[in-house]
């Protein structure tokens, strides 16, 4: 069957948004696939803001989802729901399977197998979202780890288009523009931590250096290439 994905020459795509604005960027986009199935999720971390206030100004009723993994700070729920008001974001809370979080959190996988409760309390939840969509717009900033510093605008990831409008913007640039515009950040940055994540798995630190620190994990999973998210686990 075609997708989007196999029709789309990626190249050509990276070329033409390659020297825009993230905001022109997203313009540029909406006028281009607006009618397409388009994917959102934000984890209202320290940088959120700023991906979700040029998303607003390019189109209100964007879908924008966050995936409550049972495991997030009261801080980061209470900043999504200010954030939405103040923006008017279109927000869509969605959980994990009810039976496969609670074994998690009585085996206390967190510390035995975090990818694998990545995978039950984030990955598989977001996996029936990604379903039919054509695009995924992502926050991803290179600046911010390794495995991200690589990536183009645009890429190919199984069926869907990722795209990245703020892949190669500046750290620096996020905090004036935050600044600028008065976006609240996620309360938690003042109080030390510069990435947030699931309670479990977030310690204060400077840029991603506080999540997972006890073990060699680095990315939640939602972000690597949709075959490696397909190990099969069983809970039972
Ligand atoms: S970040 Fe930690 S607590 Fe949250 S889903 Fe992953 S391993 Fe589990």
């Amino acid at each position: 069957m075609k997708t989007i994905s196999s029709e789309i020459n990626i190249e050509e795509l990276n070329a033409s948004y390659a020297n825009l604005s993230p905001l022109e960027r997203l313009a540029k986009f909406y006028k281009d696939f607006g009618d397409k199935n388009i994917l959102v999720s934000s984890s209202f971390g320290t940088t959120s803001a700023y991906l979700l206030d040029l998303i607003s100004k390019s189109n209100r009723k964007q879908e924008i989802h966050l995936i409550n993994t049972g495991y997030l700070f009261k801080e980061t729920l209470d900043y999504a729901d200010d954030l939405s008001l103040r923006l008017g974001l279109n927000i869509k809370t969605i959980k994990p399977d009810f039976h496969h979080h609670q074994y998690t959190s009585q085996n206390r996988t967190w510390e035995k197998d975090p990818n694998l409760c990545c995978s039950v309390n984030k990955v598989l939840p977001f996996e029936e979202i990604k379903k039919g969509k054509d695009f995924w717009i992502s926050g991803l900033i290179g600046k911010q780890s390794h495995s991200r510093k690589d990536k183009d605008i645009f890429e190919r990831n199984g069926d869907i288009i990722k795209f990245h409008p703020i892949i190669d913007i500046e750290l620096e640039e996020v905090k004036s523009y935050l600044k600028k515009n008065d976006l609240p950040t996620n309360p938690l940055f003042h109080k030390g931590y510069e990435s947030v994540g699931c309670f479990h798995c977030t310690a204060k630190g400077k840029g991603r250096s506080g999540r997972w620190k006890s073990s060699t994990k680095t990315e939640c999973g939602l972000h690597l290439p949709s075959e490696k998210n397909m190990k099969a686990f069983a809970i039972s």
